[in-house]
């Protein structure tokens, strides 16, 4: 289906670009990214700029743009398998994040150009049921290559800590936040690994080296969580989402989370007095929040009990309040952060 793809793809181009009206036109062939508000007339304008492009790639029997470097394009849903990739690949492919930096990935919309990116990927890396729009488009693009993290792992139930299952999952009923123990990261490193060697064989042995640099740093965080967390006052810990439940499993701790897997689940009443009572009786001393959202209810609870609050950061992307630079130094502030709560040797 190769040629139909040729055919289409400059028809999809012009899709792409009246649909991106909206956010302002992508740069391309001379035509200046713009802000957004465009008047129609500019739009009608751009429209005829589009269409022109697609019927000079027609008659140059020129499908698309060839990859800019040559190199295997690697997309990565948020930025955990982002981290990823780059670990095992280096600078020998080039690995795009479809959920920005300092974005919350829950409801997150694709815009048109990352769609088109979807399709033409060597390799896709996501978690289905963090994002329904990412796993709709993933699904519709069909990429050459697709690691979905969560077949990968046995799942938990997102409602196994208790907390309500949201409904902003679409339905999901697994916790998708598999990449907060380092143990399933392993797992999916070398998925991606494995992925990327088969798309460019000429690069294996490198890949090979770099998953094994990788694995050895996620097996020492690992075993820092392991005593880190050995001889602690406390064992559970209440976070505003619940998006720790895979990391509470693998280092025996019980996570208490206010709202459901998606941090904008607004608690009830009832389940804001079951929390209060529960963490009184627990002697816990800390509400985690996460980096990129921190609800008013949360700061409500900690005044209210009298405790402090802190971060606990999902990895969901990194942003400027990010607790380091990459996920083994994130991970580690939340081992830090964790130790601290529960009093912890
Ligand atoms: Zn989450």
């Amino acid at each position: 289906m190769r040629d139909a793809g040729l055919i289409f793809r400059p028809f999809l181009l012009i899709m792409v670009l009246m649909f991106k009206t909206r956010r302002g036109f992508p740069s391309l062939g001379g035509v200046a990214a713009e802000p957004t508000g465009w008047s129609s007339a500019k739009r009608r304008g751009g429209l005829a700029v589009a269409l022109a492009l697609a019927l000079a790639f027609l008659g140059a029997g020129c499908a698309a743009p060839p990859p800019q470097d040559g190199k295997p394009q690697i997309v990565a849903a948020m930025y955990p398998f982002a981290f990823l990739a780059g670990s095992i690949t280096g600078d020998r492919a080039d690995v795009t994040t479809l959920v920005p930096p300092g974005t919350e990935p829950h409801d997150y919309e694709l815009t048109p150009h990352q769609i088109a990116q979807l399709k033409d990927a060597t390799l896709v890396v996501y978690q289905k049921g963090v994002d329904a729009a990412i796993d709709t488009a993933v699904a519709q693009s069909a990429p050459a290559r697709v690691v979905e993290t969560g077949s990968l792992v046995q799942l938990l139930l997102a409602s196994s800590d208790g907390a309500d299952t949201g409904e902003a999952t679409g339905g999901y009923a697994d916790d998708p936040h598999t990449w907060l123990d380092p143990n399933n990261m392993m797992v999916f490193a070398e998925a991606v690994a494995e992925a990327i060697s088969a798309a460019d064989p000429a690069n294996a042995a490198a890949y090979q080296a770099n998953l094994a640099t990788l694995t050895a740093q996620l097996t020492s965080l690992d075993a820092s969580y392991r005593s880190g967390l050995t001889g602690c006052q406390r064992t559970s810990f209440l976070t505003t989402h619940a998006a720790f439940g895979y990391l509470a499993k693998q280092y025996g701790l019980q996570q208490l989370a206010i709202a459901g897997v998606t941090p904008e689940d607004e608690p009830s009443p009832k389940r804001l007095a079951e929390i209060a009572a529960t963490a009184r009786s627990l002697g816990l001393t800390t509400v985690f929040f996460e980096t990129l959202i921190s609800p008013d209810y949360a700061n409500t609870l900690a005044t209210d009990l009298g405790l402090r609050t802190d971060v606990l950061d999902p990895i969901e992307g990194l942003s400027a309040a990010s607790r380091g630079a990459d996920y083994l130094q994130i991970m580690a502030s939340n081992l830090e952060a964790l130790r601290q709560a529960n009093g912890c040797g």
